[in-house]
């Protein structure tokens, strides 16, 4: 099975969020299955090619540290820029070009190399284009004939969204402007082109996989979905290379299940540097996500003056709209014994707040699947979130503490369970052992794509 997997970001070359780690770590699983795969990603500003990896002026060929085949489309016009999608002021207006240029050069890729893959796995609205390209304008190229697209939705709000009178720029056929194209409530919409004319449609867990075919979850492509046969939903896995408390280069102290008191260093350490009374009879609760509406900062804040310093500290890692800075800021200015709120991307903090936390927040609105739940289960960090997407399949009553009524007293009420919770030693310290036993590693889940990779090169199509 040959398999060209294209995301817009994969890890350890360019990270905005849990894309980029899922495309730095499955196509990986994938090749330990047995699966003939190769990467795609525009080469983004500060990505060093080496010259003998340029095979021309758009492509370069080089390998990730686990060895697997990677293109790099370049076009230093569209890539070389400060951020993967946007700057300050917001997304770039030429996105579409830039994409489109990405899905052609990927397109282009294979056939220069001459690697003909029996799936192109596309990821996100950012590969949209690619189903498109492929069954609409290289439908008559015999190198193309047969190759089947897998699209995975990684979060429905994200759909690559531009005005109707950038079409022309697209240079296609103009019939693929319409609703049987690219079109949809009169704008180009690149999610859409890519559900409606892939081969499967999955999603990264098996909630959000139905929750998805719902109004309140489907961001208005609910009845694209719905025409769909399935919808598949797979859980993403996670990397324990990188995520592993044993093994952890950036802990205060690296621990395990079996030297879990070390885990208190860890918990010292991070509220020394947060500034927070040192102290092991509060409750540390950590937070590390993207400043976004989904993630729940808003419902957070709110619960924050019901919560007493000595009841509970919490450590917010963050990045991302300038509304949430603002709001953690203030709340951090309001409550500066119970929050410390670092707004910046942190990688190394972020292992820490994994690590020295007692309980890790996830009070989003919705989830797709989330990781932040299954890293800090790894380290011991028991999860308390809210029952959607991926975050229902994986946490429960048994590994974690779970509202499922989304307002403030729901929240409150939760986080009061936890904190009394923790205050049974015993109790508490079998649950944070019982937290490092759970695997969600990726094998499960590359051998469900394999499956779904096979199913669609036997039938016709899943469509
Ligand atoms: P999403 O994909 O919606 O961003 P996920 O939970 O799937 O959410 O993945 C988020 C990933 O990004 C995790 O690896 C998390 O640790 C990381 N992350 C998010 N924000 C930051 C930050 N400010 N600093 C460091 N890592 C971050």
């Amino acid at each position: 099975m040959k398999v060209l997997f294209c995301s817009s970001e994969i890890v350890p070359f360019a990270k905005t969020g849990g894309l980029a780690d899922v495309a730095g770590a499955l196509p990986a699983s994938l090749k330990q299955q047995g699966v003939d795969v190769v990467l795609a990603m525009p080469e983004y500003r500060g990505i060093e090619i080496a010259c003998g990896d340029r095979l021309s002026p758009d492509l370069s060929c080089s390998l990730t540290p686990q060895g697997i085949r990677i293109y790099f489309i370049r076009n230093d016009r569209y890539f070389k820029r400060e951020g993967l999608y946007g700057d300050g002021r917001g997304d770039y207006p030429d996105n579409l070009e830039r994409f489109a240029f990405y899905c052609r050069g990927a397109l282009s890729a294979i056939k220069q190399t001459g690697f003909r893959p029996d799936i192109i796995h596309c990821n996100e609205w950012q590969t949209g284009l690619i189903p498109v390209f492929l069954n609409r304008v290289l439908a008559r190229d015999p190198f193309y004939k047969d190759i089947k697209t897998v699209l995975s939705l990684h979060n429905l709000a994200y759909q690559g969204v531009f005005p109707l009178s950038d079409f022309e720029k697209l240079r296609i056929d103009y019939r693929l402007s319409d609703s049987r194209g690219l079109e949809i409530y009169g704008k180009i919409n690149l999610l859409k082109a890519g559900i409606e004319l892939c081969d499967a449609v999955n999603t990264v867990s098996p909630t959000y996989a139905r929750e998805i075919l719902t109004p309140e979850f489907g961001c208005g492509l609910e009845g694209v979905l719905a025409k769909r046969k399935h919808v598949f939903g797979i859980l993403n896995g996670l990397d324990y290379e990188i995520w592993d408390s044993l093994r952890d280069k950036f802990v205060f102290k690296r621990y395990s299940v079996d030297s879990a008191e070390d885990k208190a260093v860890n918990k010292s350490g991070l509220q020394k540097e947060a500034g927070l009374p040192v102290s092991s009879h509060v409750p540390l609760l950590g937070m590390v996500a993207r400043l976004a509406e989904q993630k729940g900062l808003e419902l957070l804040c709110s619960v924050l003056e019901d919560i007493s310093p000595d009841e509970a500290q919490i450590v917010v890692l963050g990045t991302g709209e300038e509304r949430y800075h603002r709001l953690l800021a203030a709340s951090q200015d309001r409550h500066p014994r119970l929050l410390r709120a670092y707004l910046k991307f942190d990688e190394g903090l972020a292992h820490k707040i994994y690590a020295g936390a007692d309980l890790f927040l996830m009070p989003s609105r919705y989830e797709p699947c989330g990781l932040g739940q299954m890293i800090s289960l790894k380290y011991g960090t028991i999860p308390l979130v809210f029952r959607t997407g991926g975050l229902a399949d994986t946490v429960s009553a048994q590994n974690g503490f779970v509202f499922e009524t989304y307002d403030k007293e729901h929240l409150l009420a939760a986080i009061r369970r936890a904190t009394s919770a923790y205050k049974d030693k015993p109790a508490w310290q079998r649950l944070v052992n019982k937290a490092f036993g759970y695997d969600f590693s990726w094998q499960r889940a590359a051998a469900e794509y394999l499956r779904l990779y096979r199913r669609i090169c036997q039938t016709a199509s899943c469509r």
